[in-house]
């Protein structure tokens, strides 16, 4: 089964294919047409350790790659905390899903340490001779688990762009000080907005001027519309059922409901491609923050960006348009490809659509959605930590707030998993304020006093970073983003 564009069933690629080029020619997104019909032998797989169900996962999803076992071997081992990669943690009558065990404390990591084996993978099997550069905007946690992810990788280079006014202290201390000599990082004056519109601007000056020809490098993104990243998320939905299987709190076959703290779209979209492959998945739970556009949607069938924007204590949730969602709507129309290209276009011009019944009653059958603000969200965490002791950070706060929501109003028998996205450390001011603890320090002592405080750990890489050397300085407007990224590629050693 060949890949195809949301928008043309006519523009066709391999698996590796659509890894190397992240978006179809025509802006839509890879899909394989019907999950289905790959009759995954799901059994078989929740049978295996957490390696090899990615490696079966990986290899039914991406079936063009010649050897995934060794692919996952290479991008997991040693990286995490733990040789489960994301542990399953009873926190009252409920679970989380511990996604942030990784190299950077972030759930991207999981997706971040297999797309680079993915690329290059795919750049052998291809021929490919041309070096590939990644360019990332970030607003936080992709950029430094692309870097950490992208790291000494060959044939690749890496630049992330992050606005100098728009991530925390520990954010940026996590970029700047990133090592390797493939990587580049440089501060744009600005939001996150601006960082993104530049780095757009970049990709498509390059194709349409043609600015990069016979230079033997090509550009590509670790966006999450990349199938590479969307695949290896469906995995820790098998590894966590499995858990629940294993510990007896249910029978194989037995459904169990997700909770997903949700910006983009493709961590809970993982989530409804573990249940097309077979696994058990009961209701998938979409949560939001104030940027509430997914729970309208949801509830109503109609998605309109047009609303205000609002910064919360969850910035990687705080998103207007989840471009992920697209994949989903293609599932849900029976593969309409030409429906599809429509609602994007009106999304483009008016800034929203309205999906018809029969595609709002999959949805409905499928999810369900709630949304909370921040002093919600901080009440969460100040309530989980008093009654159960467990810390947890404000995208995972969101969550657990709606999977309380979910249960008053369906009380079902299913376990309730809630993924669990980030590290309280990463977010240790709101954090900290959350558990009733003055908060107003610099975010390094703020992280010192949240552990004297909770005993919880520090994850290591963070611990260490005050006494890291910064080896990126760089700070540029957002109109010469094109100038800097072609010196850059002109130049063939980076240190
Ligand atoms: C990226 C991110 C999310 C949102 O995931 P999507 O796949 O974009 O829906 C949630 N929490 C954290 C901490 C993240 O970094």
């Amino acid at each position: 089964m060949l890949y195809q564009s949301t928008r043309n069933k006519n523009l066709t690629a391999t698996s590796t294919q659509a890894v190397l080029h992240g978006l179809a020619p025509d802006g839509g997104l890879y899909v394989l047409p019907d999950l289905k019909a790959l009759s995954f032998d799901w059994r078989a797989a929740l049978a295996q350790d957490v390696r090899g169900m990615a490696a079966s996962v990986l290899g039914a999803l991406l079936p063009d790659y010649e050897d995934m076992p060794e692919l996952v071997r290479r991008a997991y081992d040693g990286k995490f905390e733990t040789d489960e990669l994301t542990p399953l943690v009873k926190v009252g009558d409920d679970y989380v899903l511990e996604l942030f065990r990784g190299p950077t404390s972030a759930f991207k990591d999981v997706a971040l340490s297999m797309l680079p084996q993915l690329m290059t993978a795919a750049r052998k099997q291809e021929k490919l001779t041309d070096e590939i550069v990644i360019l990332t905007a970030t607003s936080g946690d992709t950029g430094k688990a692309a870097l950490a992810g992208f790291c000494d990788v060959e044939g690749i280079k890496i630049l992330v762009f992050y606005p100098d006014q728009g991530v925390s202290a520990v954010q940026k201390a996590q970029m700047v000080t990133q090592e390797g000599s493939n990587v580049g990082v440089c501060a744009i004056r600005g939001n996150f907005d601006d960082a993104q519109t530049g780095v757009k601007t970049v990709f498509s000056r390059v194709e349409n001027e043609n600015l990069l020809a016979g230079k033997g490098v090509r550009l590509s993104s670790a966006n999450s519309i990349n199938i590479g990243r969307l695949a290896p998320q469906v995995v820790y939905y098998f590894k966590a059922y499995a858990d629940l299987v294993k510990q007896g709190r249910i029978c194989l076959g037995d459904p169990v409901d997700y909770v997903v703290p949700t910006g983009n779209f493709g961590d809970i979209l993982a989530g409804y491609f573990a249940k097309e492959l077979g696994l058990p998945v009961g209701t998938l739970v979409c949560a939001s923050n104030a940027n509430d556009v997914l729970t309208e949607f949801i509830r109503t069938g109609r998605y309109n960006r047009v609303r205000p924007f609002h910064k919360t204590y969850s910035p990687s949730m705080d998103i207007l348009v989840s471009s992920n969602l697209e994949r989903l709507l293609f599932y849900v129309s029976g593969g309409d490809d030409a429906k599809i290209a429509s609602l994007m276009a009106q999304l483009r011009e008016t800034g929203e659509y309205q999906v018809d019944d029969a595609m709002l009653s999959s949805i409905q059958t499928q999810f369900w959605a709630g949304c909370c603000d921040d002093k919600a969200t901080q009440e969460t965490i100040g309530k989980v930590w008093k009654d159960c002791g467990y810390l947890c950070d404000t995208h995972t706060g969101v969550a657990w707030t709606v999977a309380q929501q979910y249960k008053k109003e369906r009380s079902g028998s299913a376990p309730v998993v809630v993924l669990s996205t980030a590290s309280p450390y990463k977010f240790p001011v709101a954090v900290l304020d959350a558990i009733g603890e003055d908060a107003s320090s610099d975010e390094f002592k703020v992280m010192d006093r949240l552990h004297d405080v909770t005993n919880v750990p520090v994850p290591k890489q963070l611990a260490s970073l005050r006494s890291r050397a910064v080896r990126h300085t760089d700070v540029i407007d957002r109109e010469t983003i094109l100038d800097y990224v072609l010196e850059k590629v002109s130049r063939k050693d980076w240190f």
